[in-house]
């Protein structure tokens, strides 16, 4: 076994020092887990220990309130994530009698965990004999065995996963997957890895043959959406309201809050704003002919922020005054609350709504109605 053993020995020389690696408990091996997936470690870390301080085991997650968990949760995005993660708590109090399960058929059975998850915490709670296959892990093997089939497809994935377990020394499972992982993250990672430092370059068929660039296969391309979000923030007093609703099911930022906005799949230009802005938000008997200038009296830059399959291009636009009483009628019937800003920082919220309210406004500058 020199592919486990060279990476073993590698792993006790380079390994981090990170929390969730200094336990066996399967609750705080799936909170770490949950929250490293599309994360990076540095970004991750903090997130982890709030979470294990503010929910020390699964009955105070369970019990937590959902804004509470998706508030803790503001800023690592993939929200979904956070909500299966709750749901799977309660489920755990309720049906499992509160024992959170190590074994790798009973984890996969969990919302939110799938294969690659049941793996780390089946391995890395209870030593089971199970191979972990994550991106790292795919892109490891198939530089060093020179595995050249798309790691996206079926056929890809079973042999891969085949070519995990073939690896994987029964005795150490733990280790062996926490090793590879690391080796991916540190060692070989996905461009220019230093293979002239590596303890496998003797041996590795990527840097043999150099194919190190062309390895993974990944064939299919994700495509991207683009949306136009155009928030809106009524001036009243002088100053802006906050109006926020939760955000319902079947979209992006399930159950966090934002305010009324128009959204276009191309960017809108003056006039096209205007009257979309006419249209939703104004009563059609009053609908006026407006002016750019004399509706919107601030706007912000474009913000942008990417998604897995989308990219959002977001600004943020204060109304002229003249329109606070039928925008906020609006509001009102569309289910939006005018808020203070102490409770809307308590509120969850997508993080580049809650970066530009913080950067933009303090509590005494926004009104209160
Ligand atoms: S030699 Fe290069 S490509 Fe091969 S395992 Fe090492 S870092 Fe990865």
């Amino acid at each position: 076994m020199h592919f486990s053993n060279t990476i073993l020995h590698w792993f006790k020389k380079n390994k981090r020092n990170l929390p969730w690696r200094n336990t066996t408990d399967p609750y705080k091996i799936w909170l770490s887990e949950i929250i490293l997936q599309q994360t990076r470690v540095a970004q991750g870390l903090p997130y982890y220990e709030k979470f294990v301080h503010n929910y020390p085991d699964i009955k105070a997650l369970a019990n937590a309130a959902d804004d509470d968990v998706l508030r803790d949760w503001q800023g690592l995005g993939y929200y979904s994530r956070a909500r299966n993660m709750h749901t799977t708590a309660k489920f755990v109090v309720e049906q499992l009698n509160g024992q959170f399960p190590d074994k790798y058929i009973e984890l996969l059975k969990l919302k939110g965990i799938g294969s690659y998850t049941a793996a780390a915490i089946a391995s890395f709670s209870s030593n089971e004999a199970v191979a972990v296959l994550d991106g790292n892990v795919f892109r490891v093997l198939a530089r060093y065995f020179g595995l050249a089939l798309d790691i996206l497809s079926n056929e890809g994935k079973k042999q891969f996963q085949e070519l995990a377990n073939s690896q994987l020394p029964h005795d150490n499972a733990a280790d062996h997957n926490q090793a590879i992982m690391e080796f991916g993250a540190l060692q070989c990672v996905p461009k220019n890895p230093n293979c002239l430092a590596c303890p496998l370059k003797e041996t590795c068929i990527a840097f043999d043959q150099k194919q190190v660039d062309s390895l993974p296969v990944k064939l299919k391309k994700l495509t991207v959406k683009h949306r136009y979000l155009y928030y809106f923030l009524p001036m009243y007093n002088s100053s802006p309201i906050l109006m926020m609703r939760k955000r319902g099911s079947g979209d992006v930022w399930e159950g966090l809050y934002d305010m009324p906005c128009v959204e276009s799949e191309k960017p809108l230009i003056e006039g096209a704003l205007v009257s979309e802005f006419s249209e939703r938000f104004l009563n059609p008997n009053h609908q006026k002919v407006l002016e750019f200038d004399n509706c919107f009296i601030q706007y912000s830059p474009e913000l942008k922020h990417l998604l897995t399959h989308q990219k959002l291009y977001i600004r943020f636009i204060n109304i002229s005054e003249l329109f606070f009483p039928e925008f906020k009628d609006w509001c009102l019937k569309n289910g939006y609350l005018a808020y203070r800003f102490e409770e809307v920082s308590n509120l969850p919220k997508p993080i580049i709504i809650a970066n530009y309210l913080a950067s933009k406004y303090s509590t005494n500058s926004l009104s209160i109605i």
